[in-house]
Parts: structure tokens; sequence; C-alpha cells
């Protein structure tokens, strides 16, 4: 089975993004998640801090699965992450239309890119479905309760802040 990198911001991990890395592992042996570093935007946990909540969350869910997932950092365009980490899938997540209509366009032009790497959609389950990390990160500064939405670890970790 190949390799998948699984790329986004996961600032921080939600239930959404676990869904998809679940759903992930069912198509591919190994997971690269590739967390893109944008120098213009400051996150609310930094990559170490992010890397460890993907990685504890999968253990909580799915114990000892988290040997098939490692995590990076990249900067450059994501079909050329993918390469450098001998992925040959890219692993997007759909949540509704729009993203449908946004990620048909991207995969589109990756594709075009890179014929090597193929595009895999993997649709959120409906309970996840309207989850963003923006709205735990905007709900969690309000005090509000983020547990429907997020992991344990990652629930903690908001907490602690
Ligand atoms: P990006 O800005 O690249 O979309 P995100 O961190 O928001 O970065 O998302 C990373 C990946 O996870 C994307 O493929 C996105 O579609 C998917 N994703 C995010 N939230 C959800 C969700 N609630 N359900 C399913 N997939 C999701």
């Amino acid at each position: 089975m190949p390799i998948a990198f699984f790329p986004g911001s996961f600032d921080p991990m939600t239930n959404g993004h676990l869904d998809i890395l679940l759903q992930a592992l069912n198509v591919a042996d190994r997971i690269v998640v590739g967390i893109g570093i944008q120098h213009s935007k400051k996150p609310l946990f930094s990559f170490e801090e992010r890397s460890a909540l993907i990685i504890a969350s999968l253990a909580q869910r799915l114990p000892g699965e988290e040997n098939r997932v490692s995590v990076v950092a990249f900067s450059n365009l994501a079909v050329d992450a993918a390469r450098e980490n001998s992925a040959t899938l890219l692993i997007r997540g759909l949540r509704d239309g729009s993203d449908l209509d946004y990620e048909m366009q991207m995969a589109g032009m990756n594709g075009q890119m890179a014929e090597d790497i193929q595009t895999v959609f993997l649709p959120a389950s409906p309970l996840n479905r309207p989850i963003t990390a923006t709205l735990v990160r905007q709900i969690a500064a309000m005090g509000g309760d983020v547990s429907a939405f997020v992991p344990g670890p990652v629930l903690a970790a908001l907490q602690k802040r």
C-alpha cells in the first residue's frame, strides 16, 4: 500500500481532521501529515505542539496505529512536499459542496503539475462536517465548550491556554 501526504494547518487538530486521518489509514500504509507553515500567520500552537497533539489524538483513538503516521513541516507546494516524502497520494477531506468546488480546482491544477501524485478525497462524517479549527479557536478563546469538536488531548491543551 502506498504512502499518503495529508496537508493542512491543524491549528489545532479537530475531530474533523482525525476523522480524515483515520479514513486515510484505510487507503495508505503510511501517512505523512504535513503542517503548512506560513510565516505571515501566527498560529495558536507551535509546530511541535500541533505535531504532538496529532500523534497523541491518534494514539488515544487507535492505540498502536500512530506508528504509521509521521508529521512534517512544509512551506512549499503540497505536491512537492508529497514527493519529498515519497508519497504518491494526496489526501483531502471534504465537508460540503463549497469544499468540493475549491478542492476540484486544486486537484486539477495539482494533477497537471504532478502527474505522479493522485489526489484522494475523503468525505467527512456527518457529525464532523461543520467543524473548523478557526471556529474551535474562537469558541475556546471565549470560554466555550469545544469538547464535542476536538480530541481529548487537544481539549486539554486548549484548556491550559
Ligand atoms: P487547509 O487550510 O489546507 O484546508 P485545514 O487544517 O483547515 O487546512 O484542513 C486540512 C485538511 O483537513 C483539509 O483537507 C480539510 O478539507 C480537512 N478538514 C478540515 N476540517 C475538516 C472536517 N471538519 N471534516 C473533514 N475534513 C476536514
